[in-house]
C-alpha cells in the first residue's frame, strides 16, 4: 500500500494530540477543541467539529481517523439490563464488550457500566474461562479500548434523547468502566494505562478513578507498578483458590506469580493507594467450593482490608467446571463469615446472553466456522 496509514485520534494521548495539531501548523488550543468534540460531544466525524476551520477539518480527515471498531453483532438479555456487542477491528479480528444497567437502590446511584476487552483472546488460558480457551492473537491499542466505552456512551445518549447532549460530571451516559472483558489488562499495561488516563482526564470523558476497575489474574510486579501510578483505580484480583496447588490449575500464571507474591502486592496496592482490593472467587462444584476451601481463603486474607466477591461460576463447555449450587455458595459465605471475612454474592448478570467473558465471541466463531 502506498498510502501512509492514518492515525487513529483515539490512540493519541492528549500531548500527542497536541503534537499532531502542531505538526499541521495549528495552535495548541485546537487539541482541546478536538478532544472536546471527541470525548464530550462524542463526534464520529471531523465534519461535525464546526468550530474548526474547514481546511483543518479536511487535513485532519486525510491524516487521521476517529474510529477503528465496527459493531457486527449484538445480544440483549431477557431483562434488557445487559447487552453485549461483538466488534470487528481494522484487521478483521473480533472482540466483545458489554453494557450493564443497574437501577438505583437505597444505597447506590443508578449505574451504567461498560465492560471492556483489552486483548484479542488471552495468553493466560484459565481452563474455566471461554476467552482462555481461545488462542491469544494480540494486544488492543488504547483507541480500541476507549472506543468500546464511547460506543455505549453514544448508544445510551441516542436512547435517552437530549439527556446527555454534552457530557458533564453529574450525568454521564456511562458511569463506570470495568476492565473485565476479554484478555488480561495488566499483560497489556501500556495501552490499558493510556486508556485509563484518557477516560479519567478532564480532556476525555472525565470518569472518576473510583468509577474505573481493573480486574487482573494477579501479575504481582504489574500490581506494584499500578500502585505507583497517580490515578488510583479500583483493583479486582481473580483469586478463585487460596492454595498454590489448586490455583496453579485454575489460574496457570500462579506458577510464575504464586500467592506468596500476589498477596503482598495487593497489600502494597492498599497501602499506596488507599483502595481496598476486591478478590473475585468463582465457585465451581467440587473444585473450590468446600467449607475447607472457605477456611483456607479466610486464612490467606487474614489481616488484609479487602472485599471478597463470590460468584457461582458461569457454565462453560468444560464439564469439570460446573457452577456450584446456590446452597453451596451460601454455605461458603457463611463459613467465610464465621472465619471473620465478609463477602458479597454477585449475580451473574446477562447469563442468558452468555455475557461471561469471551462467551459470545466463542459462540460466534463456532457459528461462522461452520458456515
Ligand atoms: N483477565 C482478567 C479480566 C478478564 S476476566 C481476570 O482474569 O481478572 C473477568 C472475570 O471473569 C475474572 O474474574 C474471571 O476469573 C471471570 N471468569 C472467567 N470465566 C468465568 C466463569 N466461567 N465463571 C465465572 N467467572 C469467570
Ligand atoms: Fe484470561 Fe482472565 Fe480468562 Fe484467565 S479469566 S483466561 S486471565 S480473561
Amino acid at each position: 500500500m502506498e498510502m501512509a496509514q492514518r492515525k487513529n485520534i483515539l490512540d493519541l494521548s492528549y500531548s500527542r494530540l497536541k503534537e499532531l495539531v502542531g505538526s499541521l501548523g495549528e495552535p495548541g488550543y485546537r487539541a482541546d477543541q478536538i478532544a472536546w468534540w471527541v470525548y464530550k460531544k462524542l463526534a464520529t466525524s471531523f465534519d461535525e467539529m464546526t468550530d474548526l476551520p474547514q481546511q483543518l477539518r479536511q487535513q485532519l480527515s486525510e491524516v487521521a481517523s476517529l474510529s477503528s471498531l465496527t459493531p457486527v453483532g449484538e445480544k440483549i438479555s431477557a431483562d434488557e439490563q445487559t447487552r453485549k456487542v461483538l466488534f470487528k477491528l481494522d484487521d478483521g479480528k473480533t472482540i466483545e464488550s458489554s453494557l450493564m444497567l443497574y437501577a438505583s437502590t437505597g444505597s447506590s446511584r443508578e449505574r451504567r457500566t461498560v465492560c471492556v476487552s483489552t486483548q484479542v483472546g488471552c495468553p493466560i488460558g484459565c481452563p474455566f474461562c471461554a476467552t482462555g480457551q481461545q488462542a491469544f492473537e494480540r494486544n488492543l491499542y488504547p483507541g480500541e479500548i476507549i472506543e468500546q466505552v464511547l460506543y455505549f456512551m453514544r448508544q445510551v445518549r441516542a436512547e435517552q434523547q437530549g439527556k446527555f447532549e454534552e457530557l458533564d460530571s453529574a450525568r454521564r451516559p456511562v458511569t463506570n468502566v470495568v476492565f473485565m472483558g476479554m484478555g488480561e489488562p495488566l499483560a497489556n499495561y501500556e495501552s490499558v494505562w493510556q486508556a485509563v488516563v484518557m477516560l479519567n482526564s478532564k480532556h476525555g470523558p472525565g470518569l472518576g478513578a473510583r468509577q474505573i476497575t481493573i480486574s487482573t489474574v494477579g501479575l504481582g510486579p504489574q500490581i506494584r507498578r499500578l500502585a505507583g501510578e497517580n490515578i488510583h483505580v479500583e483493583l479486582a484480583v481473580s483469586l478463585h483458590a487460596a492454595k498454590d496447588a489448586l490455583r496453579n490449575e485454575l489460574v496457570p500464571i500462579n506458577k510464575r506469580y504464586p500467592l506468596g507474591q500476589l498477596i503482598p502486592a495487593c497489600r502494597e496496592y492498599l497501602e499506596k493507594t488507599g483502595r481496598r482490593p476486591t478478590f473475585e472467587y468463582a465457585l465451581f462444584q467440587g473444585v473450590n467450593d468446600s467449607l475447607g476451601h472457605a477456611r483456607e481463603l479466610a486464612r490467606l486474607l487474614e489481616g488484609l482490608n479487602c472485599q471478597v466477591n463470590l460468584i457461582a461460576g458461569n457454565p462453560t463447555k468444560c464439564r469439570e467446571f460446573a457452577p456450584s449450587p446456590r446452597k453451596a455458595v451460601l454455605e461458603f459465605q457463611r463459613q467465610l463469615k464465621e472465619s471473620g471475612v465478609s463477602s458479597t454474592i454477585r449475580g451473574s448478570k446477562g447469563a442468558d446472553i452468555e455475557a461471561g467473558c469471551g462467551q459470545l465471541r466463542s459462540r460466534w466463531t463456532a457459528n461462522s466456522s461452520t458456515s
